[in-house]
């Protein structure tokens, strides 16, 4: 295994099974991975970082080298507190590049110390990400299969309070 620390970084509203997937590869390549959840006070969340956060160290509570930690500002500021020099991003689809190329590029000015790893997501988890699991979420559709079992009765009542309390 790798001895270096990586960080993961994103809004996870929620966590999908396409992040955990990346985060289980990660743990199997580096000795720590730090998954961070940005506050976005700008962009409205559906859950709040708190909430983001537990939902993350629920679902990775068997990987002993994976932690969540909430944050706002830079990510390179994170990642030096953090003492990590690898910043990881997933891939979907070719549509992901140009704006993974994009911040790549802006972190490597801001911290040129500071590696970009994309890992390429499996092709079943293309169509996955948190904005499909709200929008099915929203329609009382089933998230088995979309995010981790351990977090689908929270994420369906949120839009459903009263059918999954
Ligand atoms: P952001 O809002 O920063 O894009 P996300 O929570 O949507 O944060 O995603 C965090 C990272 O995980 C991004 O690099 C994104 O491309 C990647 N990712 C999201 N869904 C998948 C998936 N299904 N397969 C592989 N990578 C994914």
């Amino acid at each position: 295994m790798n001895r270096n620390i990586a960080i993961y970084p994103g809004s996870f509203d929620p966590i999908t099974i396409g992040h955990m997937d990346i985060i289980q590869r990660a743990s199997r390549l580096y000795r720590r991975v730090v998954v961070a959840v940005l506050r976005n006070p700008d962009k409205r969340s559906c859950f709040t970082a708190e909430e983001r956060v537990d939902m993350i160290e629920r679902c990775c509570a068997n990987l002993m080298n994976v932690e969540a930690v909430a944050f706002d500002g830079l990510t390179v500021d994170l990642a030096r507190a953090q003492g990590a020099t690898v910043m990881l991003r997933g891939l979907r689809a070719a549509g992901d590049f140009e704006a993974e190329r994009t911040l790549a590029q802006l972190n490597q000015r801001l911290a040129p110390e500071l590696e970009t790893v994309l890992l390429i997501g499996r092709p079943e988890h293309s169509a996955i990400s948190s904005s499909a699991a709200r929008e099915l979420a929203s329609y009382g559709q089933s998230l088995q299969g979309i995010v981790p079992d351990e977090v689908v009765k929270q994420v369906l009542a949120h839009f459903h309070p009263a059918s999954h309390s």
